[in-house]
């Protein structure tokens, strides 16, 4: 279900205060590069229509964000897939947002790619990286994610920074009660939830 109500201008600032890492990463470089493949905005572009993005406010985030190309270039190129995400062109499917498990699964990112869940998908330093750099997180806290990692659990280390950053005490998840990473759309509503409580 829709969370939020959201225009193209509120997106940079959301993402980064309420979406988990992977969707983080997407819009970071999206910001960085102006330009994401098209793996990264299929992930990225269905988890905002998710948020309660709509497809105009979409086109304007999505032609606001590609900087550095002329409106014939993403007219040509680009209007077509988000309005395809919407459901809007060829099969004409309202496609869902992907969820974690989709996410780790499937479409295993190349070096070059930025989707995919980054405690699946990165390399030990690089996700050391992040989570000092991005997410401020000590020593002892990186640790301990590395090694949930290790471990092969990804949604645990990912609801694991969730409780870290959130101020939530250990073991109880999204909700209070538990709840476990297992879509980021949930990890985005809960964290926004908790802004407002
Ligand atoms: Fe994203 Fe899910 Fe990975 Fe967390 S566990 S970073 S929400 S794919």
């Amino acid at each position: 279900g829709q969370a939020l109500e959201i225009r193209a201008e509120m997106i940079n600032a959301l993402v980064k205060k309420h979406a988990p890492m992977c969707m983080r990463q997407l819009g970071q470089t999206l910001e960085e590069r102006k330009h994401l493949k098209h793996q990264g905005r299929l992930q990225f572009g269905l988890f905002l229509k998710e948020l309660g993005l709509g497809v105009e406010q979409a086109l304007l985030f999505w032609r606001r964000s590609f900087a550095n190309i002329t409106d014939d270039k993403f007219n040509k190129e680009y209007k077509y897939n988000v309005r395809y995400n919407y459901g809007l062109e060829g099969k004409r499917v309202d496609y869902p947002a992907r969820s974690c498990a989709r996410i780790i699964m499937q479409d295993t990112p190349g070096p070059q790619d930025t989707h995919g869940c980054p405690f699946r998908h990165y390399s030990p330093a690089n996700l050391a990286s992040t989570l000092s750099t991005t997410y401020g997180l000590g020593q002892a806290q990186s640790s301990e994610i590395l090694a949930t990692v290790k471990s092969g659990h990804y949604h645990v280390a990912c609801t694991r920074l969730f409780e870290m950053t959130h101020g939530v005490a250990r073991g109880k998840g999204l909700d209070g009660k538990g709840e476990s990473v297992a879509h980021p759309n949930r990890y985005f509503e809960r964290s926004w939830k908790l802004q407002q409580s």
